[in-house]
């Protein structure tokens, strides 16, 4: 993937050398969240560590777009992720963890800080009664689908597909076709970037909910998650609630698909969206859905159906979670239903960028889109869906390199 080894020259010292000693001998800050692992005690580094210079992490993103990182370091060992942190801010610059690139939008301009990629690849699976797979962040998320399913564990059958590591998973809890990732996940290994040590949080301690944790919300940018551990029951049912999975079984025939039918199926049906990563389909060079599906008061359903010209009950709409009490006063609408409202269509292009062929909800590089055309056309589809039905949009998407970056 890194074409070239670029010499590292920190600004300061005007060195020439690419690899250099950081003396990283724990110091504690803060109070560290979740349970301190025994590691904690000697949670010391005082090695080499390879720093990159300039390297474009546009390579490193399901988009494709976005200018280089000023610095960047590829490490799956606890110690040096701090060392590289340590870096940053003896720099005075930022730090950004990256995974698979697949939920990002990088600002051409690139970052000014450093960039952490994990690339830890270890997988454990313990399957008696109850079966548990401990992965580390760098392990592709879609073979720990493969692995749970061929070992008969249920309960992420319906996240196949999703790209990404294993250590984004718990970020935005991910989630599609009626499963959330939260659902298997018993455990969060990460090192606390803010207080120096390592730690393992418990689900109640990540804060999931829809497509939230603390990882992204309260404590964005705290934690570098290094392992992941799930959880499963086994021999148990595919989940089969959602339509496109029951009309797929449906027309296939199928009455009691296995947990590998359901995954397959699920596989075939983000196909068809252009929510798979495929190198021979366009439509795949996205960052998945662009947008959250937005949760409002039920009370607005009314509204959007006189602007849609419709019956309240077509507006589509889901159960928003037990996030909401009570829980029937707010409903989960369509984001799609709604840029579709708002006048989009699919495959609608603006300059180099333009929305999936096969999906409204993907923003797409149509092939040399820079940042800045994705930027636009993510700016005209908000701007548009405000003025139709005053709901704002969400991004979807982690940013970064911009001035607000989230
Ligand atoms: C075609 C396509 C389809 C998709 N479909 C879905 C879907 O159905 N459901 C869904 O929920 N998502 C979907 N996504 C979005 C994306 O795949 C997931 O959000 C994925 O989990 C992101 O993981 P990543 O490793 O690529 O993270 P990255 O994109 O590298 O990073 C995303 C965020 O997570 C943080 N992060 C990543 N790894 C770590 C780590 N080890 N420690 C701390 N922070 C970390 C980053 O700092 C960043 O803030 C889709 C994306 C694409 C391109």
């Amino acid at each position: 993937m890194i074409s070239g080894y670029i010499e590292f020259s920190p600004p300061e010292s005007r060195q020439s050398s690419s690899c250099f000693n950081l003396d990283c001998t724990g110091v504690e800050h803060g109070t560290p969240i979740g349970r301190a692992l025994p590691v904690t005690a000697s949670f010391e580094y005082s090695g080499s560590v390879t720093i990159l210079e300039n390297i474009s992490l546009a390579q490193f993103t399901t988009l494709a777009v976005g200018g280089p990182a000023r610095w960047f370091i590829e490490t799956a060992d606890e110690a040096e992720i701090l060392a590289a942190v340590r870096f940053a801010r003896q720099q005075r610059v930022p730090y950004f963890i990256l995974g698979g690139g697949s939920n990002l939008l990088v600002s051409d301009d690139g970052f000014p800080g450093v960039v952490i990629r994990l690339t830890g690849k270890n997988v454990e699976i313990d399957s008696r009664d109850v079966a548990t797979i401990r992965a580390d962040a760098g392990v592709e998320w879609d073979s720990i689908v493969r692995l749970a399913v061929e070992n008969n564990c249920d309960g992420i059958e319906c996240l196949a597909g999703i790209p990404g590591s294993v250590g984004g998973t718990p970020v935005q809890n991910v989630g599609a076709y009626g499963q959330e990732v939260s659902g298997t996940i018993e455990g969060v290994r990460a090192v606390d970037l803010q207080t120096d040590t390592v730690v393992e949080l418990s689900p109640n301690q990540c804060g999931f909910a829809y497509r939230r944790s603390i990882f992204n919300t309260t404590h964005r940018g705290r934690y570098a998650i290094t392992r992941v551990m799930y959880g499963f029951t086994l021999g148990g049912a595919p989940n089969l609630a959602y339509r496109d999975v029951k009309n797929y079984f449906a027309e296939h025939a199928i009455a009691h698909p296995s947990l590998a039918e359901t995954a397959a199926a699920v596989r075939e049906i983000r196909a068809r969206k252009g929510m798979l990563i495929a190198a021979d389909d366009p439509d795949s060079r996205s960052a998945g859905s662009f947008f959250k599906n937005p949760i409002v008061p039920v009370a607005k359903i009314p509204g959007l159906a006189a602007i849609a010209d419709c019956h309240p009950d077509e507006v589509p709409q889901f159960p928003a979670g037990t996030d909401f009490a009570p829980a029937d006063a707010m409903v989960k609408l369509s984001a799609a239903w709604l840029i579709e409202l708002a006048g989009f269509r699919k495959g609608y292009t603006l300059g180099r960028a333009g929305l999936s062929t096969k999906h409204v909800l993907a923003i797409v590089n149509r092939g040399g889109a820079t940042a800045s055309d994705i930027v636009a056309l993510r700016d005209t589809i908000q701007t548009a869906v405000h003025a139709r039905t005053a709901i704002r949009l969400e991004q979807e998407p982690v940013t970064l390199g911009f001035p607000t970056s989230h």
